[in-house]
């Protein structure tokens, strides 16, 4: 589909949501605090993947830690494993933060779904057990489904993580305890910590995640990534759980299958449409991106005639 005709629309909610600065930048990893919290970045891709199919606007060639969108790509690999997963992670909603241990502790272990971080720690222990050179194979993932051979893990942002992760490490020792870890919970860790730092651009991120708008079957080479099932199944994950305990104000306002990072990022899929990533580390109170959530519910409602 060509959606060079709606530049201007595009660009005018951009200018708009620009315009509005609410929101913090998360300082509990210092070396995020350190982000320009003015940064916005948008791109959307829709599943043709042409010149004209593709627009970005403002930052969206600037790298940033990807964080909690990483869970996505996460599960996708557990699944893809065959390994048996739903017994040790949910699928239902937390309803809570994406850092909170009552929960884990009431549900004795069980994280609620593998998007909190919980249960994305949970995933991290069943790839190490399915990847034999963890880290390569998971980089490589990455890079194939974006076709970018130069995206990378950022070991200052895991470092910097890992020194003041002391909430993680709550979380991991806690399930060690119920026996829902299989590895010593420092590598489980210092895994998660480094899957979470992978830098990507807006640009980056829309092209890899573009397989899930396209019945699981990446548009950039035909490969199938995962089965229209599988697909399905991420996809309803990300709309019940991918913005934690605001996931219901988000499919209220917005209505697409989604998932955000505490560096600002969130990506979006319309399913067999588009997908759009956009980045402003500004922070709501629930860890979300401020302006990505306006972003979204605006350009939801002024293109839903269009999609
Ligand atoms: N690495 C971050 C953490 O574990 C990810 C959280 C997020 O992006 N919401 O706290």
């Amino acid at each position: 589909m060509n959606i060079k005709p709606y530049y201007e629309l595009f660009e005018e909610i951009y200018e708009r949501v620009n315009a509005d600065n609410e929101g913090n930048v998360a300082a509990y990893i210092p070396e995020l605090a350190k982000i320009d919290p003015e940064k916005f970045g948008v791109y959307i891709s829709t599943v043709d993947c042409d010149k004209s199919s593709c627009i970005g606007f403002g930052d969206y060639q600037e790298s940033f830690s990807i964080q909690s969108i990483v869970k996505v790509l996460s599960l996708v690999l557990a699944i893809k494993s065959g390994e048996k997963l739903w017994d040790r992670v949910g699928v239902e909603p937390s309803g809570s933060s994406f850092n909170s241990l009552v929960q884990l502790e009431f549900e004795r272990g069980i994280p609620r779904n593998p998007f909190i971080n919980a249960g994305a720690i949970v995933i991290a222990d069943i790839l190490l057990n399915t990847l034999t050179n963890p880290e390569q194979e998971f980089i490589q993932f990455v890079r194939s489904l974006c076709g970018n051979q130069n995206i990378n893990y950022d070991l200052t942002i895991a470092k910097s993580e890992k020194k003041h992760g002391y909430r993680n490490a709550a979380l991991v020792n806690m399930m060690k305890s119920y026996g829902n870890i299989r590895h010593n919970p420092e590598d489980t860790l210092d895994f998660y910590f480094k899957i979470c730092s992978i830098k990507m651009t807006c640009e980056e991120i829309a092209k890899t995640f573009l397989f899930l708008a396209n019945e699981g079957i990446n548009p950039l080479n035909g490969q199938e990534i995962i089965t229209k099932r599988q697909n399905q199944r991420v996809n309803a994950v990300m709309q019940l759980c991918g913005f934690y305990n605001e996931a219901g104000e988000f499919a209220f306002r917005v209505g697409l299958p989604a998932k955000s990072g505490v560096g600002g990022g969130i990506i979006a899929i319309h399913p067999k449409q588009y997908s759009l990533a956009v980045w402003s580390p500004r922070l709501n109170e629930k860890g979300n991106s401020y302006r990505g959530f306006r972003f979204l519910e605006e350009f939801t409602t002024e293109t839903s005639s269009i999609f």
